[in-house]
């Protein structure tokens, strides 16, 4: 009787067992596979359930997805970019398990809402930042989930002053400026040396100039995406997670910055931005908050 929770980003992917508490001490992650990913993703899969029987799992995607179908057609996955039906190949592998995918925002949203920092608020906004954003919204107390399970994408909401462009295809989508990838090629662009996003991290903690302006143009970008979000969903929390929320004033206060200038409706006066204590697991986490419900 095993639970599992399967992360599908942009970088790779996570996985482990969900035990009664939704956390886990043997998540175990694989960078994304030059090949096939179905293959590494079935592997990593098979070792985390240990011969164990799988009664539910909980698939938390990049999107876009196709929620209806269990297809995932994440932009950053090339070789999925055209859709693999996730759902429909994990049900061939555990065939006895309840199998259900949503969003890594989605996923996001609940694990905020289930044990994160958005158990008492009805309203909110939860988005993880790394090498891709994910975000997800909480409306009335549920998960919104949207027409094809993709509601919630602040990644490609557009912000005004960025015209660069997105793997999605658009130009100046919040994602193509403020994602991980997105300023480690900015930075790069600048002169910055390294190569990956914890890289960057630390040179910003080592006051890197280009480094600290990357994570500046992030926060303001963010900032900006929030308040419009903010102000079209009339919520009062925003909770933000992955990596790159541990930047610190770097990103923070410039994000706080931007919020603090945007556009403020009264009904908005009492707006919150706030880091999330889930660290990086939170879609993971969310995952597993999907498979639990499926397993009811
Ligand atoms: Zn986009």
């Amino acid at each position: 009787m095993t639970v599992l929770a399967l992360e599908v980003g942009a970088a790779g992917f996570a996985a482990g067992q969900v035990d009664d508490d939704i956390g886990s001490d043997a998540i175990r992650r694989i960078p994304l596979p030059d090949s096939e990913p179905w293959e590494g993703c079935r592997d990593l899969l098979l070792e985390v359930a240990a011969g164990t029987e799988v009664t539910a799992l909980g698939i938390a995607c990049a999107g876009p997805i196709d929620m209806a179908a269990g297809v995932v057609a994440s932009v950053e996955i090339p070789q999925w970019r055209t859709g693999f039906a996730i759902a429909e190949a994990a049900r061939k592998l555990f065939p006895t398990a309840a199998v259900s995918m949503a969003l890594d925002g989605v996923c996001l949203a609940l694990a905020e809402r289930s044990f994160g920092g958005a158990q008492d608020a009805m309203d909110s906004l939860a988005i993880s930042l790394s090498d891709h954003i994910a975000g997800g919204v909480t409306v009335g107390g549920f998960a919104v989930v949207g027409r094809t399970g993709n509601a919630g994408s602040i990644a490609h909401m557009l912000v005004p002053g960025f015209d660069e462009p997105c793997e999605c295809g658009g130009r100046g989508c919040v994602e193509a400026v403020a994602s991980g990838a997105a300023i480690r090629r900015w930075a790069r662009g600048q002169g910055w040396s390294g190569d990956s996003l914890s890289a960057l991290l630390a040179s910003a903690r080592e006051g890197d100039d280009i480094a600290l302006a990357a994570l500046g143009r992030a926060g303001t970008t963010l900032g900006k995406a929030i308040s419009s979000a903010a102000a079209l969903l009339d919520i009062d929390l925003v909770i933000v997670g992955g990596s790159m929320a541990s930047a610190g004033p770097a990103l923070w206060k410039p994000l706080g910055e931007a919020v603090a200038g945007s556009s403020r409706p009264g009904y908005l006066a009492g707006l919150r931005v706030l880091p999330s204590q889930l660290g990086d697991l939170g879609v993971l986490a969310g995952a597993g908050v999907l498979a639990l419900l499926a397993s009811k």
